[in-house]
């Protein structure tokens, strides 16, 4: 009899457990607190998102994850799931995977970039990435933005916000203001449209990497649907 209500009581528990769970994950519908009103986004119908898979410069394929992928390859898939899903949504959008640019120069590989999304007049950018690091229990997922970019935080926070939606269990880092002399710092501050670099997991963490290791779809229909709702979030000023 005591193990049974012994049982019963440890039942009770992973409810009520199960339960909190469920709240926060209803809580991730409601609106990001942390952005900055009015949000100022872009409407659907004049959306062309950029969707750039990182690492697209000559000779450079980014880091490797722990299952042997690296992130070129990974998110080359995630775009090609992105360009439909986003489709789906109605919003048009354009893939850049291979940058041109001075072999081996970031700043120069940046600048045909910038001129690149102009001339494919692109309204946002989104560049593809997953972490790494040399501690394999650093993990979570983390958007980032320039740091005096309003708009750019506003879609780092609403693709944050789907992406823990469709991956509730990958800790969050949060959005991080980048600045000069930060890794990622050019990529976000010299096209001229709002620009996010993404990093969801970080494939050097086997627990991230398990998560999302043959996930590129379901990982497409989270940023697909934060862009959708950044979108729907339009105020005319
Ligand atoms: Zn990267």
């Amino acid at each position: 009899m005591k193990d049974i209500k012994e049982d019963l009581f440890k039942a009770q528990e992973h409810i009520s457990n199960a339960i909190e769970h469920i709240n926060e994950i209803e809580k991730l519908k409601e609106h990001p607190k942390n952005i900055p009103f009015p949000t100022n986004s872009i409407p659907r119908d004049k959306l062309n998102v950029a969707i750039c898979v990182g690492h697209s410069r000559q000779g450079d394929t980014g880091a490797v994850s722990c299952g042997g992928i690296n992130e070129w390859k990974y998110n080359k898939k995630v775009a090609e799931y992105l360009k439909s899903d986003l489709q789906e949504y109605g919003i048009s959008s354009f893939i850049v995977d291979s940058y041109g640019g001075n072999y081996g120069s970031y700043a120069s590989s940046m600048k045909w970039l910038a001129k690149h999304l102009d001339e494919q007049k692109a309204s946002i950018a989104l560049e593809l990435h997953f972490n790494a690091a040399d501690n394999p229990k650093a993990e979570g997922m983390e958007m980032l933005y320039w740091h005096t970019s309003r708009i750019g935080l506003s879609i780092a926070e609403y693709l944050l916000k789907s992406c823990q939606r469709f991956f509730p269990l990958t800790k969050n880092r949060g959005t991080k203001a980048i600045k000069t002399g930060n890794r990622g710092g050019l990529m976000l501050k010299t096209p001229s449209q709002p620009c996010c670099i993404l990093e969801p997991f970080f494939g050097s963490n086997w627990q991230d990497w398990i998560t999302f290791a043959d996930q590129e779809s379901t990982l497409s229909q989270a940023i697909a649907l934060g862009v959708k709702e950044w979108s729907d979030e339009h105020i005319i000023l």
